[in-house]
């Protein structure tokens, strides 16, 4: 197989804040000359860095929104999210595990750090990813998968090493339980000191790895520090990470849809039209209702 090489380490961008809750980097669409359609299919790649949240007794966070055509992936690292949204459905992402939610026709709701995680404060770090879906599913009925981490595929590395996490697609046989409407994998690399691992992903594949913690020396050339962003090229198939120091890595990689984007805020659509009617469908209460 051949490598894939790097295209661009991209150093964190000044943060902002999502409501008051969320404290991220913008990778996608982000500094570098990184489009939506670059890394299609994952449109949006926020990331809170960890950060200490002091104690509070009103739980941080950000108000109703509405969201449609796609999915939010959210993955949480440290700290605890509580969602709400306008069918009824809640729930809390726990430390390590992921929330897939399919937005698709559209959907309200709203994001808070966790009730007793908000009260006693604490680090957050978390990952929010944005999946497109093909034209012929950004209609489809909302879902939710919540992936608890003890759900994920696990596989070991020789001598203990550490281990990859699979929360969608494969590595080495070993299988992720989220369903993607798309060809597409996302793993979480757990390495210890030492470790060395191989990744193969086809070379059309859109892929790229985010450092989470740790220190990373990629292709043998390459030494990225935690908070950095690798933006791989399309010219190969294999990358390899190794570690200086216990790290951990979160890689996606994924087929790109290859249709039109028309993007506005929390609607992704293929046409501008589709956007128009997501702004009137959202007023005449076709996203339901939710409280503040
Ligand atoms: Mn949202």
């Amino acid at each position: 197989m051949k490598t894939k090489n790097i295209e661009k380490i991209i150093s964190p961008p000044p943060v902002h804040f999502v409501g008051d809750g969320f404290r991220v980097h913008n990778f996608i669409p982000g500094v570098y000359p990184l489009s939506m359609a670059r890394m299609d299919p994952f449109i949006l790649l926020d990331y809170n860095s960890k950060y200490f949240f002091p104690p509070t007794d009103k739980p941080r966070g950000v108000g109703v929104h509405p969201h449609r055509g796609f999915e939010t992936v959210s993955i949480a690292y440290r700290g605890r999210i509580a969602h709400h949204d306008s069918f009824g459905n809640s729930g809390v992402i726990g430390e390590g595990d992921v929330q897939w939610m399919t937005a698709s026709s559209g959907l309200l709701h709203k994001e808070y750090h966790e009730k007793e995680f908000a009260g006693s404060g604490g680090d957050f770090h978390m990952v929010q990813l944005w999946v497109n879906l093909p034209a012929k599913d950004k209609m489809s009925p909302p879902k939710y998968q919540p992936i608890t981490n003890d759900q994920m595929g696990k596989y070991i590395l020789p001598g203990n090493k550490g281990l990859i996490e699979v929360i969608a697609g494969s590595y080495n046989d070993v299988k992720g339980p989220a369903s993607t409407f798309t060809p597409m994998s996302m793993l979480n690399a757990r390495l210890k000191k030492g470790a060395k691992a191989d990744f193969g992903f086809p070379a059309g594949y859109n892929t790229a790895a985010l450092v989470i913690e740790g220190k990373v020396l990629i292709n043998s050339t390459d030494t990225v520090p935690a908070d950095h962003f690798v933006l791989f090229m399309n010219d190969g198939e294999q990358f390899t990470v190794e570690t200086e120091e216990d790290s951990i890595v979160l890689i996606i990689s994924g087929e790109p849809i290859r249709e039109p984007i028309a993007a506005h805020g929390p609607f992704v659509m293929n046409t501008k039209s589709e956007i128009y009617q997501a702004f009137e469908d959202v007023e005449s209460g076709k996203f339901g209702h939710l409280e503040e």
